[in-house]
């Protein structure tokens, strides 16, 4: 065996980057060394000729690889799935939760054909709807599809990659059943003693009716949803209630999605020392075509709006992996798995960004996704997939971003 102590000691070297770690307080100039897949070291100066590989990071942001709490990726088997992998590559997230893409029924295909395969890490709530989010709507119309002990099965065949229970509570989710499937929901999260991640917009069900179910611990995604269920009240202060759950541990998530993240709301909030714990995007066939877009976008919104950039990180890395318990990854700890990303910060542009209500806001600063790695191997560059015939902006968001017809290139001639 060669050396050992110098020449190839490391893997990969990421050199001479603004390395932003919350979960372990640094940030600043340091080196970062990868062997076997982990992280071997974080010190300001690392000897260039200990490793097979240098990466000049100079003048780049290095974080740990970004984890998208509120994603759709089951592609081809629901509504709303995009490819997970292509989207990493660009994007700088190693860790996608899915929430309730799959229910019961649909599980076994995620876990065979999505969560295995994928080379970025990909976790699930699962639905309580058994069938889950094959259609944009209705999931939990036929109350039988809120088979509780059908579900408990399911999360204990499948503990290692479903880490909660997910409930979208909406007019167009629940359509008539009122707040019964919330009700089923929290029972299903009590018995497998997960959180539940509760989705909000408008209702019926009211929030009053919501609110009961909610605990500590749990997540509370479109927490700044300008629809009739937001949680700033008419007073412009936060609802009483939401701020007692939130002070004892409710997470507060954001979403943003197509129809789910307004400026007004946010501004209201954030205002009032109301800030989101965690910042996620809900992507899916439509939000990727903004005004979402992608986890970097989504960021640069919360850095215009007034929050640090090492703020802004922990919320998508050491916060979000807090909320499902996933201890190993969202931080560059030594002997962690080598997840990492690498932006570009532009600080004095002049950008303009969309909540969902195409509410515009300038901004200077935007984050770019440079280089993804996973399990210390950086992402290659991949072709994406075309997007689903059904997958039309909402008709005020294709009016700034294009014609409809152009976000539907394989559409039948
Ligand atoms: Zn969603």
């Amino acid at each position: 065996m060669a050396d050992s102590t110098t020449q190839g000691q490391f893997d990969t070297l990421i050199a001479g980057g603004h390395v932003i770690d919350p979960a372990n307080g640094v940030d600043g100039t340091f080196d970062v060394a990868v062997k076997d897949g982990k992280i071997a070291a974080v010190q300001p100066q690392i000897d260039r000729k200990s490793a097979r590989s240098v990466f000049n990071a100079d003048g780049q942001i290095v974080t740990p690889g970004l984890i998208d709490l509120h994603t759709h990726v089951y592609w081809g088997v629901t509504y709303w799935g995009i490819e997970p992998d292509p989207v990493a590559a660009r994007s700088g997230v190693t860790t996608w939760l899915d929430v309730g893409s799959a229910g019961a029924y649909s599980f076994p295909g995620f876990r065979e054909f999505i969560a295995g395969p994928s080379r970025s890490r990909v976790f699930a709530l699962l639905n309580l709807s058994s069938i889950g989010l094959i259609a944009p709507t209705w999931e939990f119309n036929n109350p039988d599809y809120c088979d509780v002990d059908l579900a408990e099965k399911i999360v204990e065949a499948n503990r290692d990659i479903i880490l909660g229970i997910k409930a979208r509570i909406d007019r167009n989710t629940t359509r008539g059943v009122g707040i019964y499937p919330l009700e089923r929901a929290r029972e299903l999260a009590d018995r497998v003693g997960l959180p539940l991640m509760t989705h909000i917009g408008y209702g019926p069900p009211t929030m009053e009716e919501i609110i009961p179910h909610l605990r500590p611990g749990d997540i509370l995604t479109h927490c700044f949803t300008g629809g009739d269920h937001r949680i700033l009240g008419k007073d412009n202060v936060v609802i009483e209630d939401i701020k007692k759950l939130h002070d004892a541990g409710l997470i507060l998530d954001i979403g943003h999605g197509t129809g789910s993240f307004n400026y007004e709301v946010a501004e209201g909030l954030m205002g009032q020392g109301i800030m989101p714990d965690v910042i996620s995007t809900d992507i899916h066939q439509m939000a990727i075509q903004g005004p979402m877009f992608d986890m970097p976008t989504t960021l640069s919104k919360f850095l215009n709006l007034g929050m640090s950039l090492s703020d802004v990180i922990e919320r998508a890395t050491s916060k979000a992996a807090q909320a499902i318990n996933l201890d190993d990854l969202g931080t560059l700890g030594v002997g962690k798995p080598a997840d990492i990303a690498l932006f570009h910060l532009e600080e004095d542009g002049e950008y303009s960004f969309h909540d969902s209500q195409m509410n515009e806001r300038n901004g200077t600063k935007r984050l770019i996704s440079t280089k993804t790695m996973v399990d210390g191997a950086f992402l290659p560059q991949m072709p994406e997939r075309e997007l689903h015939i059904w997958a039309g902006l909402p008709e005020h968001q294709a009016a700034v971003f294009g014609s409809p017809d152009n976000f539907r290139p394989n559409r039948p001639s």
